[in-house]
């Protein structure tokens, strides 16, 4: 079982029982038969601990991503416990660009227990200095919503050179688009609410990491702060990566399709979008991504754009967050984000392609300026 699609449809199934059901149920109980006297106390015991529906969603996942994958109630549940635990021996480096509540956590929550909080761009050109005295590297690539691209390669050698250690927030290009654990990424972090489960119904997170010690200690962690997914939450994740392969395809399809009709429009400015060969991360990400990512980025002239985009558009929603199989856009600044006011992210769905492009060609064509 090697191909994507494969994997993807199977992972976590394991052999047919006699009269068994094929798909499973979720696990839905907070305590389990301990047996009696002298029995060892058995995997499942309490539900903050341990559950049958998680461990078949790990291993799904762990497969994709070539680690041991241990699943958290959300992505930011999952970024917290790889900072809690690796974070506090030292500085920790986060990207200045991605993904806002990733960095109030460790400025807000981290900070205050004395921990060094260091920004440094996705793109590079990183101070001489920023990975001295670090316990731990965080990088999201390609980033949240810049969409720039960090060479994870690179900065595995850097930090490990100086005795941190790396993690990679994967969620904008899924284990199927890259694969950080083998880049030499010791944390590969998370948020499955995206394109991993797809379908906008479930928030949920993972870690996976090459090292059976450090993937006990996440479940030790995770078993504490109780930051633990439900049972029906994993279950639909799982169902949902069963598609994972089919949906990213054509959500990096019509993403180089938008991509490429947004950019011959003169009140766009500032596509980005790692696969088109002339984006200034292309090589970079050709390099390391094993298939494009579903989302992009464009600048419209301001918020009152943005609004009229919207409202022409029919087959793009106004929301937040993004991987779902309808195209949506945000206006990242409303939430914070240190851009342009009318920086837009995409999400490309899994409409028609042609449908699709002619309804983003339209909305544009109906801003008056
Ligand atoms: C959404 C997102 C998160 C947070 O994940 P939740 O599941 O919403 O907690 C973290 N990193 C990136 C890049 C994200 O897009």
């Amino acid at each position: 079982m090697t191909g994507d699609g494969t994997r993807c449809v199977h992972g976590g199934h394991g052999e047919g029982v006699l009269g068994e059901a094929l798909h499973p149920g979720p696990v839905l109980s907070s305590t389990f038969h301990l047996g009696g006297p002298g029995d060892p106390t058995p995997t499942d015991f309490y539900g903050r601990a341990d559950n049958p529906t998680w461990r078949v969603l790990e291993a799904a996942i762990g497969d994709l991503d070539g680690g041991e994958c241990v699943v958290f109630a959300s992505g930011m549940a999952a970024i917290a416990a790889v900072l809690r635990l690796a974070g506090r021996d030292g500085a920790l480096v986060l990207p200045s660009d991605g993904y806002y509540l990733a960095r109030s956590l460790a400025h807000d929550e981290l900070g205050p227990f004395g921990v060094e909080v260091r920004e440094v761009p996705t793109a590079g050109e990183w101070p001489a200095k920023v990975l001295d005295g670090a316990a731990l590297v965080l990088l999201e690539t390609p980033s949240n919503p810049g969409l720039d691209v960090a060479d994870i390669a690179a900065a595995a050698a850097a930090a490990h050179a100086a005795g941190a250690l790396l993690a990679v927030d994967n969620t904008t290009a899924t284990p199927l688009g890259q694969q950080p654990l083998a880049l030499g990424a010791d944390f590969a972090v998370a948020s499955d609410t995206k394109a991993l489960s797809g379908h906008g119904d479930v928030v949920l997170g993972h870690v996976s990491v090459r090292d059976g010690a450090l993937a006990a200690r996440l479940r030790e962690a995770r078993s504490r702060g109780g930051a633990v997914p439900g049972p029906m939450e994993a279950w639909l994740a799982h169902r949902g990566l069963g598609t994972l392969d089919l949906r990213l395809a054509r959500q990096a399809a019509n993403a180089a399709a938008v991509a490429a009709a947004v950019a011959e429009h003169p009140l766009v400015s500032d596509v980005r979008w790692p696969g088109l060969p002339h984006d200034p991360a292309h090589a970079v990400a050709a390099r390391q991504m094993r298939r494009w990512n579903g989302v992009l980025r464009f600048t419209l002239p301001d918020e009152h754009a943005v609004g009229q985009f919207l409202a022409a558009s029919r087959l793009v929603t106004s929301a937040t967050s993004f991987g779902g199989l309808r195209s949506s856009a945000d206006r990242r600044q409303r939430w914070g984000d240190d851009v342009a006011p009318g920086l837009v992210r995409f999400s490309a769905g899994c409409e028609d392609e042609h449908d699709l492009v002619a309804d983003v060609r339209a909305a544009l064509a109906a801003i008056t300026g």
